[in-house]
């Protein structure tokens, strides 16, 4: 089954977590192409506002709750995926930028689907239908692919290192530091020893990427944690942009950087590698 076809069976994923299949967890950050385009309520260059059509399905569905926050955003996905999860209150819902010039129609079919997948509802047949005959256009499969080779052409080697294993380091910061709410990207340690470029997250392909420089067993596992910290931190705190102004270390990211105990001595460390 071709990639576009796959993408109306979604799972759940971490209770009110959804991601539809082949398709990345929502993140953007430091060092990566991503455009996001917040669709608030003033939008100049954007009129289009799916805050409304969002709102109507939520009431259809859950006519007694009230209604959460929505925060929708276009995304650069590497493939044509969306999500949608609920966090503290707040749906948040992805939509991968190839939709931003598709038809309201499309878009409500989209709105129907995903959020009754959020909500464990099976969606009306011509919703699915509707959605299905749009992504399945000959235009729309020549974009998917274009992006595809674009932006998904990152080769990863995974997170079992020699010395460290990524994953493992991953699960116990995210129990310790973010309640164990953290969605994983994908982990893996880079090709090279690169000193220069000592990890990154990279939103577009929604992965932290490590040098190998730091899968030693002479390298202290802390000093391995405070790395993988800090681009974890990247997830939970996106790049601010005030005015002409990117913030890429705001001041809340780096309060919660030192939040580890040994920011101090790892900082230190890092600087003489
Ligand atoms: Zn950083």
């Amino acid at each position: 089954m071709s990639e576009r076809e796959t993408s109306l069976t979604g799972r759940m994923k971490d209770g009110a977590q959804l991601y539809l299949p082949g398709l990345q967890p929502p993140a953007r950050t430091a060092r990566s192409r991503t455009k996001t385009r917040l669709y608030g309520l003033a939008d100049p260059n954007k009129p289009r506002d799916l805050y409304p059509t969002f709102a109507a399905v939520h009431r259809e569905l859950k006519p007694r709750t009230p209604l959460p926050k929505i925060e929708i955003r276009f995304y650069a996905f590497a493939h044509l995926s969306h999500t949608i999860r609920l966090r503290e209150g707040k749906m948040l819902v992805r939509i991968s930028d190839l939709l931003e010039s598709a038809p309201e129609t499309v878009l409500e079919a989209l709105a129907q689907i995903l959020m009754r997948k959020l909500y464990r509802k099976p969606a009306a047949a011509r919703y699915v239908e509707r959605y299905r005959r749009y992504i399945n256009r000959r235009e729309m499969a020549a974009r998917i692919e274009t992006i595809r080779r674009h932006r998904g052409r990152k080769r990863l080697s995974g997170p079992h290192g020699a010395a460290y294993d990524l994953e493992e380091i991953y699960t116990e910061l995210n129990a310790a530091y973010f309640h164990g709410l953290l969605p994983q990207p994908r982990l893996s340690w880079g090709q090279v020893r690169s000193r220069h470029n000592l990890a990154h997250f990279d939103a577009a392909h929604n992965a932290i990427l490590v040098s190998r420089i730091f899968d030693h067993p002479g390298m202290p596992r802390w000093v391995l944690a405070y790395v993988l910290y800090h681009e974890m931190l990247h997830i939970k705190h996106p790049i601010r942009h005030e005015g002409a102004r990117r913030r890429i270390h705001p001041p809340e990211f780096q309060a919660d950087e030192r939040r580890f105990p040994r920011w101090r001595e790892a900082e230190a460390f890092l600087k003489k590698l």
